[in-house]
């Protein structure tokens, strides 16, 4: 069991910046997913802590002791990619055992003992003899965790394990790997670009965007308290609707004013009058039945309808903008439809529109304002 300590890594390559002054603690034990756009660095912060890229700038500690300048193979961390980078004219068995002996640290009955313990995990007993080509897509993936697995390492690396599989069994093999992780207890961080594989996946989340991490906390908090503009749009499927509003003070009241509505805010703490970039998520707007349609925060027009199964989705033309709001999966709704919509305005964030950090989340204000502007 491991404990990673990302000590200010920078990562140049020429003029390109792919980490940017990263500074992050993995616990012993623990999954981090870290997540990100295409291109944020998520791979090279991976190799990084593999030993494969060495750092411009900061270190990579492993339990205390920084191994910034140990070769991989000292490392004992296990890295299990994309492409699952099996070799095709090996059995199964042999791609897992591959090297092992050139190691010197294990015997041939050692090894031996272990491939079987590790195909019972994964459950892959029956394919040892097979080639790659012979594996379906679940089935090579198991057989790339079973190669990280046998080397018993200190800290597992997945790089989009599951990013080839199609969508049934990449749920299954989501859920595998949890229950692996409960089994084994090793330290582990995973990437993907996928948010909803993040949220479902981690203890703590990691968010990167531009070769930095913009936030790091459990699925749920990084849901309701977003630090930052960037974290709110990535996080959650439909995306958080952001709307630009001029933040007023009338009255003992503090209000978001849209070109064409109006929410009152339940606090000003944090707030000055001056511009903000307003977000909601599709969930917080509610569409309300024709006597409130006068009453309701926003007057809209229906542009789109996408029927998501347990819920319809709502394109909503409001002046120049379009905001997205979830609603009754059994309503029915015609394009061109005008309907009155109520923001929860426990659920309001605003966001600098210079730097994009998270200026007021409604609910929960007085909690996260030290958080916020530590
Ligand atoms: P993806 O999700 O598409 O795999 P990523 O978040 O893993 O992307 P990285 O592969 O870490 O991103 O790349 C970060 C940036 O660094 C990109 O702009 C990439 O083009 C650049 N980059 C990565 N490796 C090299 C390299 N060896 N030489 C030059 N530029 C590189």
């Amino acid at each position: 069991m491991t404990r990673i300590e990302l000590d200010g890594l920078v990562k140049e390559f020429d003029s390109l910046t792919a980490i940017d002054g990263v500074s992050l603690t993995i616990e012993d034990g623990e999954f981090l997913v870290l997540v990100g756009p295409s291109g944020c660095g998520k791979s090279t912060l991976m190799r990084t802590i593999a030993g494969l890229e060495t750092p411009t700038e900061g270190d990579v500690v492993l339990d205390g002791t920084a191994v910034t300048d140990w070769e991989p193979k000292d490392r004992n961390v296990a890295m299990v990619f994309q492409n699952y980078a099996l070799y095709p004219h090996m059995t199964a068995r042999r791609n897992m055992t591959f090297g092992m002996n050139s190691v010197g640290s294990f015997t041939d009955e050692e090894i031996d003992r272990r491939v079987e313990e590790t195909a019972d995990i994964l459950d892959i007993a029956d394919l040892l003899d097979r080639k790659p080509a012979e594996l379906s897509g679940g089935e090579k993936q198991r057989v790339a965790m079973g190669r990280a697995l046998l080397r018993d390492p200190d800290v597992f690396l997945l790089d989009e394990p599951l990013s080839n599989l199609d969508a049934k069994l990449r749920d299954q093999m989501r859920a595998e790997l949890q229950q692996l992780h409960k089994e084994i207890g090793t330290t582990t961080v995973y990437v993907t670009h996928d948010q909803t594989e993040a949220m479902t996946l981690g203890q703590r989340v990691a968010v990167m965007n531009d070769g930095e991490i913009q936030q790091v906390d459990s699925p749920q908090t990084l849901y309701d308290f977003p630090n930052t503009q960037f974290a709110a749009e990535f996080v959650g499927s439909p995306a958080m609707n952001v709307v630009p509003v001029l933040v007023e003070h009338a009255g003992d009241r503090w209000f978001a004013t849209h070109e064409q509505f109006r929410v009152p805010l339940p606090s000003g703490e944090g707030l000055a009058e001056r511009q903000f970039a307003m977000g909601v998520r599709p969930e917080d707007l509610h569409v309300v039945g024709e006597s409130q349609h006068e009453s309701a925060h926003i007057d809209g027009t229906v542009k789109v309808t996408e029927p998501q199964g347990d819920a319809l989705l709502v394109h909503c033309r409001v002046g120049n903008d379009t905001l997205r709001v979830l609603t009754d999966s059994r309503a029915s709704y015609e394009i061109g439809d005008s309907i009155g919509v109520n923001v929860d305005d426990r659920r309001v964030h605003l966001f600098d529109p210079d730097d994009g950090r998270t200026v007021y989340h409604s609910e929960g204000q007085q909690a996260r304002t030290e958080a916020i502007l530590e």
